[in-house]
């Protein structure tokens, strides 16, 4: 039984820590954009603002979404 295997441990790029992917969550970007994986508490800080990453607008972004 090799338990441990099944776990997914993740590195938080805000924090450095190790952190288990179900304790992680992706913060936002200022369109709703899935912007990257953190954790908990870091997602917290991070998303106080409302957004992760620098503001910019559609016009930075060359990436056609479809909505
Ligand atoms: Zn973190």
């Amino acid at each position: 039984m090799n338990r441990q295997i099944e776990r997914d441990i993740r590195i938080c790029p805000c924090c450095n820590k190790e952190v288990e992917r179900g304790e992680m969550d992706f913060t936002r970007d200022c369109h709703g954009i899935a912007f990257r994986l953190v954790c908990f508490s870091c997602w917290e800080k991070l998303m106080r603002k409302g957004f992760d990453g620098e503001y910019y607008s559609e016009l930075d972004e060359c990436i056609d979404y479809e909505y």
